[in-house]
């Protein structure tokens, strides 16, 4: 019963063993991996073993959780918290990969009492307690320059003290002055290039709430570190300070 019940909703299991061409093959695909020292790299793996057995993986829409797609997911995720911890990623289990970009019908109320129903089609969505949604690629040029897993995943980061708002806690050696010094500046500077019709080399997404800011920034600052350092140093400091990583190093 339970095993038809799971196939019905599509979960798999983890891979128990992993082969190092595996490794290697989902490795390639991330190439912002490259620059982690390799003692980084092994405990990386070991933590996204950990992390696919802790968390329900399901496919939507007919979608295969491939061992290789796992492991990408899995990688990516973790990549955030290698120093903080799976703890990081407490209180909910549940990851559901969708075949691409995926539609969630919305239901609104706008000021004059009037609901309003939409379909927003989305790359993925971190919900507070519940779930982390995402869109697979089987193409990465496809991701339009997005991480969606490191997005969703900061995201969950944010949520650790309440609805997300772009200030997650913060560790005991940083201040909330520092954050919001280095934050709101370059939020709003962003805000402004954007609403400018500059086409930025960060994602416009980022200006829609700090909350979206500091998610794409977690993108960046992840995989192309040095876009983000020239661009807005200040927060590239807080986030190294936050993520207790330096991928400039
Ligand atoms: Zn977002």
């Amino acid at each position: 019963m339970l095993r038809a019940l799971r196939s019905l909703f599509g979960r798999v299991e983890p891979p128990a063993a992993v082969p190092p061409e595996r490794w290697q093959a989902v490795e390639a695909g991330l190439p912002f991996l490259a620059t982690l020292p390799s003692p980084d790299r092994a405990r990386l793996r070991e933590m996204a073993l950990a992390f696919i057995a802790a968390k329900e993986w399901h496919g939507a829409q007919g979608l295969v959780l491939t061992p290789e797609l796992q492991l990408s997911v899995a990688l990516q995720a973790c990549l955030p918290v290698l120093n903080l911890g799976l703890d990081s990623y407490r209180g909910w289990v549940g990851i559901i990969v969708y075949p691409g970009d995926f539609v969630i019908p919305r239901k609104m109320m706008s000021e004059d009492g009037v609901m309003h129903e939409f379909d927003d089609e989305v790359a993925g969505e971190a919900w507070e307690g519940g779930p982390v949604l995402l869109s697979w690629f089987d193409r990465p040029e496809d991701a339009d320059g997005m991480n969606v897993v490191i997005h969703e995943f900061a995201h969950k980061l944010d949520m650790l003290n309440g609805a997300p708002d772009g200030l997650p806690p913060l560790h005991e050696d940083m201040s909330r002055q520092a954050w919001r010094a280095a934050f709101e500046p370059a939020y709003a500077d962003f805000c402004a290039r954007v609403d400018g019709g500059e086409e930025t080399l960060i994602d416009a997404y980022a200006a829609e709430h700090p909350a979206e800011f500091f998610a794409v920034t977690s993108e960046v600052f992840f995989e192309a570190p040095e876009l983000l350092n020239r661009e807005y140093p200040a927060v590239y400091g807080q986030l190294k300070q936050f993520y207790r990583q330096d991928p400039l190093q």
